[in-house]
């Protein structure tokens, strides 16, 4: 048995009679925000007399930065600024669920706050190259100690082969957490285009987009919130760690998808082809924002095995998931559409891996400079 959180085994239906309690015109709404690691979230909530009908509607907020890794003690207030709201699938309408960028009081955004300066490079290519994004994210669940959830306590489960989209009690393991979030996404407005068990047993996939901009880094990270949300109900943990098994178990990534208004469009592989070729020259620099500790992360798993390419060359192909880019065989016989860039680690940060794509691919050399630190 995998063991799970002692929270999870209260008795959960009794929640049932206090959410169909009535809460007149009063709503819950829990501000969430990135916390100082760059790979944490952070909640709480407060109650606002109606509802809110958009973003504007939203107050600031503040916070207490020196328990988040944010600030010091002695000048700990940050702000939250909301930039997302979504349903609320845990407490339902019409309570919301709001995700916030973290400015210092200065307003200046705060060290682990990518979203700014993405937003800044996403209005300077959005209006003329319409960029969409697609994000697969795969996950690992745990138990409680770290242990993969449902692996026996002694020795391992059988070698990968049967667990890829499998189906069965020995090839699923806690199918209930992805199902439970992708409806979660649904209900919330996350636009979750799908979900897979993934190569190594207890590792699963779900997939966001395609989504314009910068909202695919808000789309991700709430994505994110509801997936970590669930598992606390479930009791057990949803690790982002790129490699969380040492030896012949795949590790766990973000795989990006990108177009722009030239790929979609006919002759669309030529763009694709020109955006590889600027990859190619970056891919010190890409390698170093595709995870939060600079690459360090994606040397466990970028090895060249496990549908993986090695950290140290940059390669692309048609159809080959050893590669850093793949372009799907689809587009391929299309001649159009997206190329994936299968470098980001499981728990990059999206909007720096947007906002590094952006600049490479989609901004001239002379506008990259402007204004972006
Ligand atoms: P894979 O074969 O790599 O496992 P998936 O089906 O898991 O592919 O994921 C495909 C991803 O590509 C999804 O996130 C989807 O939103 C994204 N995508 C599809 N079309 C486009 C597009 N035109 N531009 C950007 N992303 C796209
Ligand atoms: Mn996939
Ligand atoms: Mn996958
Ligand atoms: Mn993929």
């Amino acid at each position: 048995m995998s063991y799970v959180s002692d929270s999870s085994c209260l008795r959960k239906a009794l929640r049932q009679q206090y959410l169909s309690l009535t809460q007149g015109d009063h709503c819950q709404i829990s501000y969430i925000w990135i916390d100082g690691s760059g790979e944490g979230l952070r909640s709480k909530s407060r109650t606002m007399d109606s509802e809110p009908k958009c973003i504007a509607d939203l107050p600031e907020w503040e916070f207490d930065g020196s328990s988040t890794g944010q600030a010091v003690g002695s000048n700990s207030d940050m702000l939250l600024i909301p930039v997302g709201m979504f349903r609320d699938p845990f407490l339902l309408d019409p309570n919301k669920l709001v995700l916030c960028e973290v400015v210092k009081h200065t307003r200046e955004p705060a060290e682990s706050n990518h979203r700014n300066r993405c937003n800044k490079v996403m209005e300077m290519v959005q209006e003329e190259l319409q960029p969409w994004f697609g994000m697969e994210q795969e996950y690992t669940l745990l138990g409680l100690d770290g242990h993969p959830y449902g692996w026996p306590r002694l020795g391992f489960p059988k070698p990968q082969g049967p667990y890829y989209c499998g189906v069965g009690a020995d090839r699923a393991f806690g199918r209930d957490i992805a199902e439970c979030h992708y409806k979660a996404c649904l209900y919330a407005g996350i636009k979750i285009c799908g979900t897979n068990a993934e190569v190594m047993p207890s590792q699963w996939e779900f997939q966001v987009g395609p989504c314009k901009g910068t909202e695919m880094g808000d789309q991700m990270w709430m994505a994110r919130f509801l997936l970590q949300r669930v598992c606390e109900d479930f009791g057990v943990l949803a690790t982002l760690d790129p490699k969380p098994m040492k030896g012949n178990w795949n590790g766990a990534g973000c795989h990006i998808n990108v177009s722009t208004v030239h790929t979609r469009g006919e002759g669309g592989m030529e763009y694709i082809e020109q955006a590889i070729e600027k990859l190619r020259k970056r891919h010190v620099e890409h390698i170093r924002v595709y995870d939060p500790h600079g690459g360090e992360d994606n040397k466990r798993r970028l090895t060249g095995l496990h549908e993986t390419s090695s950290i140290h060359e940059f390669s692309a192909g048609v159809a080959n998931r050893g590669a850093s880019i793949r372009i799907p065989r689809l587009v391929a016989l299309d001649k159009c559409g997206y190329f994936e860039d299968r470098r980001p680690a499981a728990n990059c940060d999206p909007y720096l891996v947007i906002c590094t794509i952006a600049r490479t691919c989609m901004l001239e050399e002379e506008d990259e400079v402007v204004d972006l630190e």
